[in-house]
This record gives C-alpha cells, structure tokens and sequence, in this order.
C-alpha cells in the first residue's frame, strides 16, 4: 500500500463545520459500524489541504490498529496505476486483480489522478467486485464525480451512487482551533514557541483557505522565530505571511458559478453561452467566461471548450487571449472583469 504519516490520527483532526459529515462517515467505517450498503462507495471531495488524506489515513491507522484480522489497502491513485502497470509487465496482473479483489476495504486517495481507459475499467471492476461482495470502498478527489472529466463513464456513474461527501473552507472556530492545535504540536520541538493573540487573529482572519494553509503559517513563523530569535509581532506576522493570505483558492470556483454570473451580467441566458450563436452580444460574454474559466479554475482548455458546448480548445485559447489583449487596453473591462472575479471568489 501507499506509505503511511502516523502524525494523520483522528486525534490530531480538528473538528468542524465545514468536515463534520466526513469526519462522521470516517469514523464509522472505522468502527466497521457502516453499513456496506449505505456508505458504499463513500466519496470525499474538497479543495486541496483540507484534510482529506488526513481522514483517510486517520481510519487506516484505527482499523490496522483495532482490527488487524481486516485487509484495508490505502492506495493513492498514482500507486494503484503503478501497481496495475507493474503486473502488466510481470505477467501477473490476475494475482494483482484477485488480490485487489479479496480485501476487506479500498482506500483510493487522490481519484482525479487515476488515468488511462484500461486501468479505469480495472479500478471499475475491482469497485464491482468489492461493493456487490459488501465490502467497502472509499474514495477522496479534488472535485466531485461529475467533474472528474476524463473518468470513464461508468466508474463516474459507480462512485456518484454512493454517499458523497464534500469537506468545505474551514470557519473561523475551526481555523482557530487548527492553529491553536499545530502551534501546540510545534511547541513541542521548540519549547517555549508561543504565538501572540493578535497574531492568531490576525491569521485567523486572513487565512482562509485551507488546514493546509493554516498550518504552513503557523510553521513560517515557528521557522522565523528559530532564526531570528526575535519574538513574534503582528508587523512580522503581516510581512512573513503576504503571500499565503493573496492565496484564493482557485479549485472552489467552478465553471457552473462562472457561467451563472456571467450569463447574468450580460443578460445571456446560459443556454445561448453554449450555444454556437455568433451574434457579438453572446460571443463576448462568452469568451470573458472562457477566460475567467481559464484564470480561475484549474482546467484545461480543452476541459472548458467541452463544458462550453463542446468548444475546440483553440477556441478557448483564442477567447483567453483576446480578453487578455483587451485588459491591456481597456480601464473599464479591466474593472469589470474584477468585479466578476470578486463575485466569484467571496
Ligand atoms: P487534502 O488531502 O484534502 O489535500 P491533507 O489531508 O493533506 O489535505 O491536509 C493538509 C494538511 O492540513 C495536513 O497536514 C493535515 O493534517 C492538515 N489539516 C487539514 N485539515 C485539518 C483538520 N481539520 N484538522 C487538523 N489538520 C488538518
Ligand atoms: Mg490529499
């Protein structure tokens, strides 16, 4: 299986709001107090840094620990294609398949990266197999199913019937605690470490992206401390953690969002943004929500030209590029094009 951190416990796990339901559904299957056939598969999606390698490892750990009668594999996509490929080669791909399919529960951590149309049928019968044997399968992504745009279409449809979870932005308590937790967990190799209460403010208050994130501040700060010596002050605080508070999350914008708000600016209806209408008063708010897709989502051009009613990706391209020339020129798009942008990362 993939390597393990011992650090991803249920303990060092902060609860909160925005990954109740996961952390829930996590426990129960460590338990082995789901039900194969409510939580089977179980999907977990968020943006990156939100815990859900955590949670994933966090019930690998308690069910190896409790329950070593139990076979769990935890496999990142990457290493289930790796495997695959392995077995291949060595002519042993049924030993892989049979061994993939004998075990107690699957772990998949980091689903969008699971390409190739031979290894997705694989991974689809291994699914098959496990679920209609009652055993679980669990699965975390950056973006839910429907999203996973070059998943063959039968392991999206299998991993849409089950429960999906999303893990969302942590609020403010939860930012809090986060903090408070990995700047007592950072004490205890550097004692005496401790973080004023207008710097935790001011973090909380800023940061807002992501554990992930909340985490790299604390450790910043513990990393200038050590070096500088110097105590810790709201001044160093606003300067050492510039660029993690510009950070906006671009993965939580999503292409629907963008259509909306752009259909709704310009007075199009969605329906004509898709359409292959060439009228000017639809091809411009067209190519700005091509762009805005572009600058604001980690998709590819040719991922926006489909959900663009199926557009080429020159296509895409083309819009990108026009819209960039005209910022260049044009004060009040430039101011236009950040409001949208505003609008959509709030
Ligand atoms: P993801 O897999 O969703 O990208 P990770 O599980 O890798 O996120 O989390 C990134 C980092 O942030 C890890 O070090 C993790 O421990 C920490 N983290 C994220 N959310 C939480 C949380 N709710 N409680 C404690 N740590 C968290
Ligand atoms: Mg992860």
């Amino acid at each position: 299986s993939s390597p393990l951190d011992p650090r991803y416990t249920f303990e060092n796990f902060v609860e909160g709001a925005s990954n109740r339901l996961a952390l829930a559904a996590a426990r129960q299957v460590a338990d082995g107090s789901a039900s194969g056939v409510k939580f089977n598969p179980l999907y977990i999606h968020s943006s990156v840094g939100q815990g859900k390698t955590h949670l994933l490892q966090a019930l690998t750990h308690r069910l190896k620990a409790e329950h070593p009668e139990m076979r769990v594999l935890y496999l990142t996509a990457e290493h289930f294609m790796y495997r695959f490929v392995q077995s291949l080669q060595t002519q042993s791909a049924l030993a892989f398949k049979e061994a993939l399919r004998t075990i107690d529960l699957l772990v998949i951590d980091d689903m969008q990266f699971l390409h190739g149309k031979q290894i997705q049928q694989e991974f689809c019968h291994t699914v098959n197999t496990l679920i209609d044997g009652a055993r679980q399968v669990i699965v975390a992504a950056d973006r839910p199913p429907v999203e996973l745009e070059t998943m063959d279409e039968r392991v999206r449809s299998r991993l849409s019937g089950g429960l999906l979870i999303e893990i969302g932005a942590p609020d403010a308590a939860t930012r809090r605690s986060i903090i408070e937790r990995r700047i007592a967990l950072t004490a205890q190799h550097m004692p005496g470490f401790s973080v004023p209460d207008d710097v935790i403010d001011f973090i909380v208050r800023n940061v807002t992206t992501s554990g992930r994130d909340l985490e790299g501040a604390v450790t910043r700060l513990a990393g200038h401390n050590q070096l500088t010596g110097l105590t810790l002050s709201l001044t160093m605080a606003e300067t050492t953690l510039k660029d993690l508070i510009r950070v906006t999350d671009t993965r939580r914008v999503k292409i629907e969002d963008i259509q909306r708000v752009v259909s709704k600016h310009y007075n199009v209806s969605k329906q004509d943004l898709l359409s292959s209408r060439r009228t000017r008063s639809i091809v411009w708010p067209r190519q700005i929500a091509m762009y805005l897709a572009k600058s604001l989502t980690l998709r590819s051009l040719p991922e926006i030209g489909r959900r663009f009613g199926g557009r080429d990706h020159t296509t895409v391209l083309h819009a990108v590029r026009k819209v960039e020339e005209m910022i260049g020129s044009d004060e009040a798009l430039t101011q236009e094009i950040e409001v949208l942008k505003r609008m959509l990362e709030a």
